[in-house]
C-alpha cells in the first residue's frame, strides 16, 4: 500500500527497495519493482521485501517504479503483485487505491482483444495506456485518466520513453526534488534521506517527470505546486 519511483543517476532498484521498506509501516502482502529504458524488467513477489530483496537483482537502470500491495481485488500472490504491464510489455504501472469501474473497463478491453494476466482492478490502467498510445507517453496517460473512477496514486513507465508519469486522485503522492534526480512516493518518509524539497501533488494532478525536469498539470492545464522544505526528522 505504498509506491516509490526514482529517476536520475543512481541505480534505481536499490533506492526503490529501500524506499519500499520505509513504507512497510503501512502494511502490505506483496511487492514489486520495474525498471528500464529501452525495455522494461519487472520483478514481483508475494511476501516480505526483506526476505527476498534479491529478486530485483535483474532490474537495472536509473529509472524505475515500485509498489507494496495491500490487496483489494485479487488474492495476494505473485501474479497480482504490482507492477502490472500491458499485453506488449511496453508499459508498466503501479497503483495504490481502487479503480471502482474496473470490471466494466476490463470487459470492454477484453472485447477489443486485450488479455489480462491478473485479477486486480489496477491492470486495466496498463491496457488503457497501451490502447491510447500513439507515440507520446504523457499524452496517452493524460487521455485515460478521465476514464478511471475511484482513487489512485499511479506511477507509470514506458519502454523507449525517458519519463515517469505520476497521477493522483484521492490517494497520496509526493515528489522529492533532488540534484538532477527525482523521487516519487506515497509520503516523504523514503525521500528525506536524499532531499528535503518535497512537492505534494493534489487531486487531479498528473506529473511528467524526466531526469532534468518536472512538469505538473491538472485536467490538462499546466500548474505550479509549491515545494515544501521538510525540516523535521521522520523516525
Ligand atoms: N486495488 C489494487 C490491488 O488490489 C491496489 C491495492 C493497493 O493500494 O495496494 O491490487
Amino acid at each position: 500500500c505504498g509506491i516509490v519511483g526514482y529517476i536520475g543517476w543512481r541505480d534505481a532498484a536499490p533506492v526503490i527497495v529501500e524506499g519500499l521498506k520505509n513504507l512497510e509501516y503501512r502494511g502490505y502482502d506483496s511487492f514489486g519493482v520495474a525498471t528500464g529504458t529501452d525495455s522494461i524488467t519487472v520483478a514481483k513477489r508475494k511476501g516480505r521485501i526483506s526476505e527476498q530483496a534479491e529478486c530485483v537483482a535483474g532490474c537495472s537502470g536509473t529509472r524505475g517504479i515500485g509498489h507494496t500491495r495491500w490487496a483489494t481485488h485479487g488474492l495476494p500472490d505473485d501474479i497480482n503483485a504490482h507492477p502490472h504491464t500491458d499485453c506488449t510489455g511496453q508499459f508498466a504501472i503501479v497503483h495504490n487505491g481502487i479503480i471502482e469501474n474496473y470490471a466494466e473497463l476490463r470487459r470492454e478491453l477484453e472485447g477489443r482483444g486485450h488479455r489480462f494476466s491478473s485479477q486486480t482492478d489496477s491492470e486495466v490502467i496498463a491496457h488503457l495506456i497501451e490502447e491510447s498510445w500513439q507515440g507520446d507517453f504523457s499524452a496517452a496517460v493524460r487521455s485515460i485518466l478521465p476514464q478511471l473512477e475511484g482513487s489512485y496514486a499511479i506511477l507509470a513507465l514506458c519502454a523507449g520513453s525517458d519519463e515517469i508519469i505520476a497521477a493522483r486522485e484521492r490517494s497520496p503522492l509526493v515528489i522529492g526534488l533532488g540534484d538532477d534526480e527525482f523521487f516519487a512516493s506515497s509520503d516523504a518518509t523514503p525521500i528525506v534521506s536524499y532531499t528535503r524539497d518535497i512537492l505534494i501533488l493534489e487531486d487531479g494532478d498528473m506529473a511528467v517527470i524526466r531526469r532534468g525536469s518536472l512538469e505538473v498539470e491538472n485536467g490538462g492545464v499546466a500548474t505550479v505546486r509549491q515545494t515544501t522544505y521538510v525540516d523535521y526528522d521522520i523516525e
